[in-house]
């Protein structure tokens, strides 16, 4: 086949130190549906990836689990590799970062930048930790934010007014590790030299399409890097810090003792990494008979300079830069070939909002699956939100719900149900042969001929570039609209009538004995076309089909016609059942965490897509009577002691005085927010009828009040004067 494209495609490396929820899957799902649509049209596709394993959150995540940084990667690479098999994506390789492969490229670019004069090595000052002994990321440093005064910001931005800055300008920074003040220290940092103007010309001609037959960027993208880039001859690029200190979980840098690569030199290189290593298990064995046969892979094939091959990097939209701008200036520098194309995506939102702990929503693909859902319910509805733009998508649960069951079982599934009976029962399972424009028709007169069917096939054409270019939602929509005219087709012709109407033996009987065959055979034969159709979304399902209708592995190429005269079908069995909402609903509360028990300490430094999303707001609670609102007894109590409570993250101790005779004790969940001592003393208001609550750590008999949300808190509730402990709130 002269046509044949070598691709090697890539999804973003997810970080190993957490699980994958259904945020992340929208990538991987998006990008497994493109890898097989080319599979199926038979070209020579490799799909790649691996868990990104190295900086500092890895390292200290470790450590508080008190196991060494490779055994948390290694099981955290046993989850994410789990995962993605339950939803049927299918790596050629899932490799890891921390592995020699990667550590070989790493080395080689960073030595090749060096020869080209592009790494620079030059003293910076940081903030650093003194009593843990390390430098910070902007990430583990927190404070109070210098415009709008809001607490507990990270170094690089404010989640309260959005503003963007260095951990410097913080007021009263303190390090999210220790909590001990951060002091400044220098250290020589190495840089590899984006501002140079070699990298500038490279990045202006590469971003806007000037290198490559057709633009490597989408052109929102594009836009985004003019941006970045500036007018011409306007220099807006800095340097970009690629090592960081020790103590780093990384790749020392090979001259410079102490020094590491910066985990975000090293992920993308991950992928060159994860290929080579597919390489190596794809070799001719010098014995014969090799695992990977004859087609062994070439990995300069692929990587070298003058490629012929494409290469297709998958990413969320808030990577661009790195997979846009850093990497290309790299590969560039480093004389290995650049992406063909990056395709950034947005992000999912669950019910129109960010994906939300306390709403159950922040859904893992674990619990996903452990609820009995269907992966593959899952993979339509994204498919049928995803198109080739970087827009959010949302996952409304009740459209889920409505969407693949009114599709796959209303209108897909259906076809196969209805006919499927009549060709086993009356026809020993054999089909008639359905004959498409452009054949040879048997000269007996008739026309064999049906619109449905050459509508069905006409269409793969539409539908394979729909796929090709990423528009997933159009192709479902038309091969849904294809769905629809089988339907129609089947309720037009009534079956079950004809079945009926066969009761005796007479000439009448046998031609509509044909015509019952002929219905369902052009029937099942438009079910066997959108079963290849739908294959890349649904792979498992139509493995399942493939076993009713008896045929082989269904390839684009199966479109072209239809089955042959006689063809023997199996028993029907059922192809897919309804989702029971109750099931949603089951998930999304094995999702609800309490928000105080897990608003997490974690800097989420380095973690990827639905975690910086804009802050929504929040709806306002179903209306309460006042009597049912009197029913809470508030007070103003007085806060007699504040303590920390050891080995509890979050808490404080608190012994509350509302005027009874003995002081209450109360664990808020305060701690990230306050100082014992700045406490004690104050007034604030409790709930003072809410059921005691044994705790790991003591009896709490009752709850202080204190607002929070996304943008910041908890901020403790503290009365105007004149109230006095025990007084009612109303
Ligand atoms: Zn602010």
């Amino acid at each position: 086949m002269s046509d044949k494209r070598k691709i090697l495609v890539t999804s973003a490396l997810p970080y190993a130190n957490g699980p994958i929820h259904l945020g992340h899957l929208v990538e991987y799902i998006q990008t497994d549906i493109w890898v097989r649509f080319q599979k199926m049209r038979g070209h020579d596709c490799h799909y790649v990836c691996a868990d990104d394993t190295h900086g500092t959150p890895i390292m200290l995540r470790a450590e508080k689990e008190g196991i060494t940084p490779e055994a948390l990667i290694a099981r955290v690479h046993g989850e994410h590799y789990r995962d993605f098999q339950g939803f049927h994506v299918a790596f050629d390789n899932y490799y890891t970062t921390h592995s020699d492969e990667t550590r070989y490229f790493a080395e080689t670019i960073y030595q090749r930048l060096k020869e080209r004069g592009l790494i620079e090595s030059r003293a910076i000052e940081q903030y650093y930790d003194p009593v843990k002994e390390m430098f910070l990321p902007d990430r583990f440093i927190k404070g109070e934010c210098p415009k709008c005064h809001a607490k507990d910001q990270y170094g690089d931005s404010c989640e309260a007014c959005g503003t963007t800055y260095t951990p410097t300008d913080l007021i009263n920074p303190y390090s999210v590790v220790s909590g001990a003040a951060p002091v400044r220290r220098e250290s020589v940092h190495y840089f590899f030299k984006l501002s140079d103007p070699v990298c500038q010309k490279y990045l202006r001609e590469w971003t806007t399409g000037q290198l490559n037959e057709t633009p490597p960027l989408q052109p929102e993208a594009a836009n985004k890097m003019q941006e970045w880039l500036g007018l011409e001859g306007e220099n807006k690029l800095s340097d970009w810090d690629i090592s960081r200190d020790a103590p780093y979980f990384g790749f020392e840098i090979p001259d410079a003792p102490g020094k590491y690569f910066y985990v975000w030199l090293d992920a993308p290189i991950g992928y060159m990494g994860s290929f080579k290593n597919l390489c190596n298990q794809n070799l001719p064995s010098p014995h014969g008979g090799g695992v990977g046969g004859e087609g062994g892979l070439d990995f300069d094939e692929y990587w070298s300079k003058d490629s012929q091959a494409e290469l297709f990097h998958f990413i969320g939209k808030d990577i661009l830069y790195f997979h846009a701008l850093f990497w290309p200036a790299m590969l560039e520098h480093s004389d290995f070939r650049t992406p063909t194309k990056v395709f950034a995506h947005g992000f999912l939102t669950v019910n129109g909002e960010k994906m939300s702990k306390s709403r159950g929503t922040f859904i893992t693909a674990e619990s996903y699956l452990k609820q009995g859902l269907n992966p593959e319910w899952l993979r339509y509805y994204y498919a049928c939100k995803l198109n080739g733009t970087m827009e959010d998508i949302d996952l409304s649960l009740e459209d889920f719900v409505a969407r693949v069951n009114s599709d796959l079982v209303g209108k897909f599934v259906n076809i196969a149900s209805r006919c499927a009976g009549f060709i086993s029962k009356r026809f020993d399972g054999k089909l008639i042969k359905v004959y498409l424009n452009g054949e040879t028709q048997p000269s007996d007169g008739e026309d064999h001929l049906d619109p449905v069917t050459e509508q069905l096939r006409d269409a793969r054409d539409r539908i394979a570039d729909y796929y090709e270019n990423r528009e997933y939602s159009k192709a479902l929509r038309e091969i849904m609209l294809l769905a629809d005219a089988v339907n129609f087709y089947i309720a037009d012709k009534k079956p079950w009538e004809i079945a009926k109407s066969l009761v005796s033996a007479t000439d009448e009987e046998t031609n509509n004995k044909n015509q019952l065959q002929r219905v369902c055979s052009i029937a099942l034969n438009c079910f066997r076309h959108l079963s290849i159709y739908l294959r890349p979304v649904l792979p498992n399902l139509i493995k399942e089909v493939e076993l009713f209708l008896q045929v082989d592995t269904l390839e684009w190429k199966d479109a072209e016609y239809c089955l042959p005269e006689g063809h023997k079908i199996g028993n029907y069995q059922h192809l897919m059942t309804r989702i029971d909402s109750k099931l949603i609903e089951a998930l999304v509360e094995a999702n609800k965490t309490n928000m105080q028990a897990t608003a997490d300490p974690e800097p989420h430094s380095e973690q990827r897509h639905a975690e910086h999303q804009q802050h929504t707001i929040q709806p306002i609670a179903e209306t309460i009577g006042i009597d049912e609102f009197a029913k809470i007894d508030l007070r103003i109590a007085r806060i007699v002691k504040a303590e920390h409570v050891e080995k509890a993250d979050k808490l404080l101790k608190l012994t509350l005085d509302i005027g009874e005779l003995e002081p209450r004790t109360v664990f808020a969940g305060i701690k990230s927010a306050y100082d014992p001592a700045q406490l004690e003393g104050k007034l604030t208001v409790m709930v003072a009828n809410l059921e005691p609550r044994k705790m790991k750590f003591g009896l709490s008999e009752g709850m202080v009040l204190a607002a929070s949300d996304e943008r910041g808190g908890p901020c403790v509730l503290f009365p105007d004067e004149g109230a006095k402990p025990g007084m009612r709130v109303k």
